[in-house]
């Protein structure tokens, strides 16, 4: 029996390994948000979820303006969309080509409309184009503190629970500056920003520029 039980497990994990990507092709008949868009396929809407970015939501700030940007980017175009997965609201997880062979998603985020998707992708290309993005301060990164839509869809605004302390320099997700736990500003970051650091190499390793008033 328990080998048995090993054998499933190990079929399991080898299907879940295996990429079942494929593609298809369609008209972009509409923008839902700035990351999901529907595609008619033959004769079927398809939702597709673009891979690897959250773009805000529609009622936070820069939400609409995503939507607007995705949209002047796509709508009424044929794309192509390169499959990879579904999720569980059963919309397909997609890199979209655009007519051109731009690709969609990597648009979005290089005008700053997205954040990059770390919990679902761990692309170091997709990581640096938030970075980059991030330090023109272009499209949501001209805000004060941004909130990751992912916190902001489990209620996470700036009376969430703060997280514990692990490290000796805190960092905002938000603005990518860091401080000494001391620091005014540190104490200022949205709880749902918070990121620590246990030094100070952790923090300028992962591209967090150090406080300026605070010389961390
Ligand atoms: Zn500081």
């Amino acid at each position: 029996m328990k080998n048995f039980i090993r054998i499933a497990f190990a079929a399991v994990i080898l299907l879940a390994g295996a990429c079942f990507c494929y593609e298809i092709t369609g008209k972009v008949i509409g923008v839902k948000d700035g990351d999901t868009i529907e595609i008619l396929k033959d004769i079927t809407p398809v939702t597709l979820r673009l891979d690897g970015i959250d773009c805000p939501e529609k009622r936070q700030d820069f939400g609409q303006k995503a939507k607007e940007y995705t949209s002047s980017l796509c709508f009424g175009k044929t794309v192509k969309a390169v499959i990879s997965d579904k999720d569980k609201y059963d919309r397909l997880i997609a890199k979209v080509i655009l007519p051109d062979g731009k690709i969609l998603n990597d648009e979005i985020l290089k005008a700053g409309f997205a954040w990059h998707f770390k919990k679902y992708n761990s692309e170091k290309r997709t990581a640096d184009m938030e970075t980059a993005a991030r330090s023109k301060r272009i499209g949501l990164w001209a805000g004060k503190d941004p909130v990751p839509p992912w916190d902001y869809r489990h209620g996470g605004s700036n009376d969430s629970k703060a997280p514990p302390v692990t490290g000796n320099f805190i960092g905002s997700v938000g603005s990518g500056k860091f401080h000494k736990l001391s620091c005014e500003w540190g104490k200022k970051i949205p709880n749902s920003n918070r990121i620590y650091f246990k030094t100070r190499e952790e923090a300028l390793r992962q591209d967090y520029k150090p406080c300026k008033a605070c010389n961390p």
